[in-house]
């Protein structure tokens, strides 16, 4: 658990295009997590590294919690699967763009840190399931974009409807035409096809580090 906590951190601080003060604090936390010895550790000892950082933790990570592109319209939706969505997508696209050297890597990080981490089993479950299918077949940092977004939609399809969809925000099969005309097309029989070759482009760009407000102010 401990070992894949550290896998998490590791693809986070080579891709996570954070601001200087929070990268820094990742990466001392991230030295004490190699550095330690034994298989676990508890909550409480996290938590205390953290407080005993040099960095203050107050200017790196604020206390209170402030959502913009995943507040939802009630506090028990949207906020933290959305932003697990959002950093790992962001993770797949930093990496093809700043030359990571593993397609996996992200990936492989995601899918140990949901199934040791994330609080909805359910989640987790079916998250692992289309891992074992597919993941390794992703030989390339474009295909690792393409996967997680695909994958992502399937999970869309499949929670459509349900208690914890914000009606503010509808699980679509995104991104909508709307967002993004030309990634959607018909087959000769009518069925919806997708047009890879422009859904990446809008993913790179949508999920670019530039589309990052670090210094955003309500
Ligand atoms: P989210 O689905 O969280 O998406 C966040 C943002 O990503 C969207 O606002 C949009 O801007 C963008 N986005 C949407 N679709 C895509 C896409 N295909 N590719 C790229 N970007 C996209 N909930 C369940 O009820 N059942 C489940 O089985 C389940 N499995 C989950 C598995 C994982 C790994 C995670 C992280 C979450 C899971 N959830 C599940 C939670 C669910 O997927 C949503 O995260 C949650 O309902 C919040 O939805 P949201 O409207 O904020 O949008």
């Amino acid at each position: 658990m401990y070992f894949l906590l550290s896998l998490f951190y590791s693809a986070v601080l080579q891709f996570f295009p954070g601001r200087l003060v929070l990268m820094n604090l990742l990466k001392s936390v991230n030295t004490r997590l190699q550095n330690h010895t034994g298989n676990e550790m508890s909550y409480e000892t996290f938590r205390e590294w953290l407080d005993n950082e040099d960095q203050s933790l107050d200017t790196a990570l604020p206390e209170g919690e402030r959502w913009v592109g995943c507040q939802g319209s009630v506090p028990h939706l949207r906020r933290y699967p959305c932003g697990i969505w959002t950093l790992f997508h962001v993770l797949t696209v930093q990496a093809k763009n700043t030359g990571g050297t593993d397609p996996q890597e992200v990936l492989s990080a995601m899918r140990n840190y949901v199934h040791s981490f994330f609080g909805c089993r359910d989640c987790a479950e079916h998250f692992q399931i289309m891992a074992t299918e597919s993941l390794s077949e992703v030989n390339t940092f474009s295909a690792a974009v393409l996967w997680l977004w695909s994958r992502h939609n399937r999970v869309n399809n499949r929670v459509a409807g349900a208690l914890s969809e914000d009606p503010n925000f509808p699980k679509i099969q995104w991104p909508s035409p709307e967002m993004c005309p030309g990634c959607h097309s018909l087959k000769e029989n009518g069925e919806h096809r997708w047009v890879q070759d422009q859904v990446l482009p809008f993913l790179l760009a949508h999920f670019s580090s530039s589309s990052i407000l670090t210094d955003y102010l309500e």
